[in-house]
């Protein structure tokens, strides 16, 4: 007789993962709310991909090119790539697990940083791998701190530059420096999903690397500056042995056709881009200056968002903050699951919204 206890148990590892928490959408009972706890763009995609977008909407019954060749050569000749090294994914996301998936198993470590992205430990947990996280110095990657972690078990390591949540970055050359250092059978996984934002001299998105480099892949997604995170489109590019590799474990139609035509219209809309850059520049600067003439550190960012940290400040803590901005429609992103409970994430949003969250937290801390 079959034991009527037994269930389906999934394998090891995977009910050790800490589900990802969105950030929130809501502001309960607030007319107007302003939601700036997930990175997105207040200009929204380029006119010409929401055209593109509904045009596709006529040819729902078909498949989509599951090689998404369009997207890849609408990628290519923008940043002068070749198209056979590129590989889409729904999100980054998608691709970041897809790595995972296909160069981690049990008995394998992948690496990452202390305040790292928060989807790295999850696709490593999930491959049956083991995260091993560095610490950081400065709320920033710490090179020699994820070198000192390799082992002979590391088999991909994770840097988000500039990183999600804290907005810092590593220069170029300290990125050279971690590739130098680590055993060539390593995989070094360059996420860039915020380079469009960057205007470091010394920066840079790590595109040449995965162009000369055998152990390098960079990064990229649709959602941030491009304004689409809701088709869901990001794409890789490196060694054409790693793309050979990723290809085989991706599913054959994992980007969808309004998401390649939407995606297409978007690369060729630099003017967009660059739009929403400026706002930013604008913005964070303003952002950050203003947080910092309240008396609230402000880790210095080059993305489209602040780390704000509240310790010990007359009004409350970071939770505190969040709860007196919400009522006001102000949604930021609580960030303690990143490690770091006494701060909040605010994306650069709208004039409105940006001045709106000093004047609140102006209030909060006069409570
Ligand atoms: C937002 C983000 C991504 C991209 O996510 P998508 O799946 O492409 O929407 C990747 N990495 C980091 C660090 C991010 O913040």
């Amino acid at each position: 007789m079959a034991n009527s206890e037994a269930r389906p148990v999934p394998r090891p590892g995977v009910l050790s993962i800490a589900p990802y928490v969105p950030g929130r959408s809501e502001a309960p009972g607030v007319a107007k709310v302003y939601k700036l706890s997930s990175n997105e763009t207040p200009l929204g995609p380029s006119p010409h991909a929401i055209a593109a977008y509904r045009n596709a909407a006529d040819h729902l019954e078909a498949y989509p090119d599951g090689a998404a060749t369009r997207l890849r050569a609408a990628i290519g000749a923008r940043y002068g790539l070749d198209a056979n090294r590129i590989i889409c994914g729904a999100g980054s996301d998608e691709l970041l697990n897809l790595i995972a998936h296909t160069y981690i198993g049990p008995g394998d470590e992948g690496l990452f940083s202390q305040h790292g992205f928060l989807v790295y430990k999850i696709a490593i947990t999930a491959a049956g791998g083991t995260p091993v996280v560095a610490p950081e110095r400065d709320y920033t990657t710490d090179v020699d701190a994820l070198l000192a972690a390799v082992t002979e078990r590391t088999k991909v390591v994770f840097v988000a530059n500039p990183n999600n949540p804290t907005g810092t970055y590593i220069p170029h050359d300290e990125m050279a420096r971690l590739r130098a250092g680590l055993p060539p059978h390593v995989l070094l996984v360059i996420d860039a999903a915020y380079t469009e934002y960057v205007r470091a001299n010394d920066y840079s998105s790590g595109l040449e690397m995965a162009a000369s480099l055998p152990n390098v892949l960079m990064t990229r997604t649709f959602s941030k500056i491009h304004g689409l995170a809701g088709l869901r489109i990001g794409w890789a590019f490196g060694p054409a042995e790693v793309i050979d590799a990723l290809n085989r474990v991706r599913g054959p139609f994992n980007v969808s056709a309004p998401a390649i035509a939407a995606g297409v219209a978007a690369m060729e809309d630099p003017a967009h881009e660059a739009r929403a850059a400026e706002h930013n520049l604008t913005w964070l600067a303003w952002v950050t200056e203003q947080v910092r003439a309240l008396g609230l550190d402000v880790t210095p960012s080059v993305g489209n968002f602040v780390l704000i940290h509240f310790p010990d400040t007359p009004g409350g803590t970071a939770r505190d903050a969040d709860a007196f901005l919400l009522k006001r429609g102000l949604v930021l992103r609580a960030v303690a699951s990143y490690g770091l409970p006494d701060a909040l994430r605010m994306t650069i949003g709208s004039e409105e919204a940006n001045r709106l969250v000093i004047d609140a937290l102006r209030d909060f801390l006069k409570r």
